[in-house]
């Protein structure tokens, strides 16, 4: 999809981690593209804007980071919005929100909602930036991410939106990649470690089976203790750090490239093998018992 675009006056430059969340606002108001595109107060930008007719115009690069949350604000759980969902899909990037999103200003008010041609348009959108940023993992609101504003409200058009690009707050359908929720069906299949090398952008899952999103750069000669099955897809297990927190991850299969462990070379580099090894079992085996 292209959309009609028209530069924001405030553009943050290129992001430098994946978009996490899709971000809705409503303006209360119109003439939204034109206010954004002069000087707003604030340094206030968005990626777009749906404007009263349902006509959606990009304002940034998608790849650019827009200006629509003020990082010191502080939310707390308030029925359909809250700081829940924030750091569900946002994780511990949740204080430079930002950085974090693709966001759109919707034209209208929140106490009416979205009229039925802005919430087609809107969803149209989300389901776009989904296909083109396959880590973004959950949509949330303006008041998830502060207490001071209704923004987006939750009239049942606005609530429709949320619910059609996958859901408020954290997606819980997995990918056609992603194996099924494997609580307590998580096997082992291949107890023999082997050496896995990863390509950027292939897409990692936490045990339980959520996305944490997309290899981040070129992972190699990483020794992962097994390969298990969950939800009739083999996975290998390996130590990963999305979101720059090492734990145990989930690679497909054919996308972890696996070979065998050579045999140890009396070298230095075989006491780090085995060290690597012991340290990815002990992870592994951490991971298994928290999931029975
Ligand atoms: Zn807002």
């Amino acid at each position: 999809m292209t959309y009609p675009y028209v530069p924001a006056k405030y553009d943050y430059g290129v992001r430098t981690g994946p978009a996490l969340g899709l971000l809705f606002h409503m303006a209360e108001g119109g003439g939204t593209v034109g206010y954004l595109s002069r000087t707003p107060p604030r340094g206030v930008s968005v990626h777009a804007v749906c404007d009263v007719r349902g006509v959606v115009t990009q304002m940034l690069p998608w790849a650019h980071i827009s200006g629509s949350l003020n990082p010191s604000n502080r939310s707390t759980d308030k029925g359909y919005f809250g700081r829940s969902h924030l750091l569900a899909v946002l994780g511990n990037r949740w204080s430079d929100p930002n950085g974090a999103v693709l966001s759109m200003e919707i034209e209208g008010f929140a106490s009416l909602g979205p009229s039925a041609e802005q919430v087609d348009a809107a969803v149209a959108w989300g389901l776009d930036m989904k296909r083109r940023y396959p880590a973004l993992r959950g949509a949330l609101g303006h008041a998830d991410q502060t207490d001071t504003k209704r923004c987006p409200g939750t009239r049942p058009q606005m609530q429709a939106v949320f619910a059609r690009v996958g859901g408020h707050g954290i997606w819980r359908t997995p990918t056609t990649n992603a194996p099924a929720n494997g609580e307590g069906t998580l096997k082992i299949t291949d107890p023999n470690p082997a050496l896995v090398d990863v390509a950027k952008g292939v897409e990692m899952f936490s045990p339980s089976g959520q996305s944490l999103g997309l290899v981040s750069g070129p992972i190699s000669g990483q020794v992962s203790p097994y390969e298990v099955e969950v939800g009739g897809g083999h996975y290998r297990l390996l130590r990963a750090a999305p979101d720059g927190v090492t734990q145990v991850v989930l690679v497909h299969n054919p996308d972890a490239n696996a070979r065998p462990v050579p045999p140890p070379a009396p070298a230095d580099c075989a006491v780090q093998v085995e060290t690597a090894r012991r340290v990815a079992l002990a992870d592994a085996r951490a991971a298994l018992s928290a999931l029975r």
